[in-house]
């Protein structure tokens, strides 16, 4: 494997198809993909899980349409296991899902169960060892894990069960629960009985998808930072997915969210629910509603779209502003505006134009192209910003590099003023449980007051939406959020640092 760093991205050239167990070893062809974003990183996403049980069906196919609705959740690797009651084969590469599965590496992948997952790294780096499942066989039994989250704990995890190898918290979990399995009694439920004695030594965020040869299994942390949900296939068996949104794709129908704290087995017998946490109080993250998941999924029975709107119609009454038009970052801005314009009376204009198909660049940029930054991702109508008073809205400035020139972009277009309004408060602290900003010195507000903020931006105005107002348009506080991102209170105690970079240090 070669490794090399430019001064703004690192690219990594590796050789491709990797598989484990029992299907055939294919040609290794050689691909390179940038890893950190385009020319100007925005902070990474996290991750997202799939799982089918689906006797009869072909598991692999399944996942892979899965995965499609749950590339924005990742794109650094993709990787499916898939059992066919006898045998667990893993197939997992660099690359989008749309450059590591096709009818080939499908076809290698038999079987009725399997698990997906797409990969955005908030903890280990990025190299095709931390793609996942993770796989591991003990005696008998083969176990298969997908992760979405961060645990807090690795340190003292890892000195428990003695493991001083793993660069991911995923693997150090796979290893702990590899070593709690007993293939003693062979009546089927070894896997479970070793999750239920190692899922309490974990701390921090895991929504997890876990398989053995014959059983699916989903589990939700105690505090359910991420999501996780249960749907059931019209030709009978069942899906699991991060986002309700993958169930669409896959045309399962939602069943209901898996609880925080809860475990679910599905198997011949159909799905059994253990609650293997001591009860804490559900503590979704408010960001999914913010900005990761997607409009179309629901979380806590509410529709995304709908709450991202109902943000930027309680943004237009906390931070109204006289104005031409409201105008969105495309897209993850597009609800709040709409939000907005509909409770300020003023008009709705697209000013931005988003490229659909730039994601991860193969190319290295020239210069004369890292100066122009961030037309590669967006480019203006200056038609529709000319002349006039824009209200800018997006949901978040997480480290303002982006914002920064999106603001000089539309004032070059024309506009004569820019308000921006930002659908959610100001992003202060450090996320510890899955998304990667863990440094406080990368965080804009972390640094600046909202003043020097606005002009750092060179904003004519600018305004987040309060606390209240989020958690309000996201249903009611009542729910239960972790929003410590934006609050600084943490449900669980953090080291200074997490304990992510430990691991990565190895
Ligand atoms: P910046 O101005 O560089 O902080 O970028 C702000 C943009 O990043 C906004 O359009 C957000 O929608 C987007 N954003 C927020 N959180 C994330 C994240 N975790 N990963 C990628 N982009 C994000």
């Amino acid at each position: 494997m070669t490794e090399w760093t430019t001064e703004s991205e690192y690219v990594l050239a590796f050789s491709a198809a990797h598989w484990t167990g029992a299907a055939p070893q294919p040609g290794a062809p050689t691909i390179a993909v940038e890893v950190d974003g385009t020319f100007e990183s925005t902070p990474g996403e996290e991750c997202g899980v799939f799982g089918v049980y689906a006797p009869g069906q072909d598991a692999a196919h399944i996942i892979s349409f899965g995965l499609f609705a749950l590339q924005h959740r990742g794109q650094e690797s993709a990787g499916i296991a898939a059992s066919d009651g006898q045998t667990i084969t893993v197939f997992k590469d660099m690359g989008l899902v749309s450059q590591v599965f096709n009818e080939t590496t499908l076809a290698a992948l038999p079987g009725h169960l399997g698990i997906g997952h797409t990969r955005y790294s908030t903890s280990g780096s990025t190299v095709w060892e931390n793609a996942q499942p993770a796989y591991r066989q003990v005696e008998h039994t083969g176990i298969a894990l997908g992760h979405n989250g961060n645990l807090t704990n690795t340190v003292e995890l890892a000195t428990r069960i003695g493991d001083d190898a793993s660069t991911t918290d995923s693997m150090l979990m796979l290893d702990a629960v590899a070593g709690a399995i007993h293939d003693g009694r062979s009546d089927g439920r070894q896997l479970e009985r070793a999750l239920t004695k190692v899922l309490p030594l974990l701390d921090g965020a895991f929504s997890l998808v876990v398989m053995d040869q014959g059983h699916l299994v989903g589990v939700r942390d105690p505090h359910g930072y991420r999501p996780l949900c249960l749907g059931s296939l019209p030709e009978g068996g069942w899906v699991l997915a991060s986002e309700t949104a993958a169930l669409d794709l896959v045309g399962a129908a939602f069943v209901r969210e898996i609880e925080a704290g809860e475990m679910v087995v599905i198997d011949a017998g159909g799905v059994r629910s253990q609650h293997p946490f001591a009860d804490v109080d559900p503590r979704l993250c408010i960001f999914e509603f913010v900005y990761f998941a997607r409009p179309d999924s629901n979380l806590y029975g509410q529709n995304v779209h709908g709450a991202r709107q109902r943000m930027g119609r309680r943004l237009a009454t906390e931070a109204p502003i006289e104005a031409d038009v409201v105008v969105p970052v495309p897209e993850s801005g597009i609800p709040a505006a709409q939000g907005f314009s509909a409770e300020s009376n003023i008009p709705y204009a697209d000013g931005l134009v988003k490229n659909r198909y730039v994601g991860r660049t193969f190319i290295e940029p020239t210069q004369m192209l890292r100066d122009r930054g961030i037309r590669l991702k967006l480019n203006p109508i200056p038609e529709n910003l000319d002349g006039k008073r824009i209200v800018l809205v997006d949901d978040s400035i997480v480290r303002g590099t982006t914002t920064r020139q999106l603001v000089k972009m539309v004032r070059e277009a024309g506009a004569v003023e820019v308000h921006l309004r930002i659908s959610s408060p100001p992003y202060r602290w450090p996320c510890y449980y899955g998304m990667d900003t863990s440094d406080s010195s990368r965080l804009l507000a972390a640094q600046l007051s909202v003043d020097e903020i606005r002009e750092f931006l060179d904003a004519d105005s600018l305004a987040y939406l309060s606390l209240d107002g989020l958690e309000q348009a996201a249903g009611g506080e009542n729910l239960g959020f972790c929003n410590a991102c934006l609050s600084g209170s943490y449900p669980t105690p953090v080291g200074e640092q997490g304990d992510k970079f430990v691991l990565e240090k190895r």
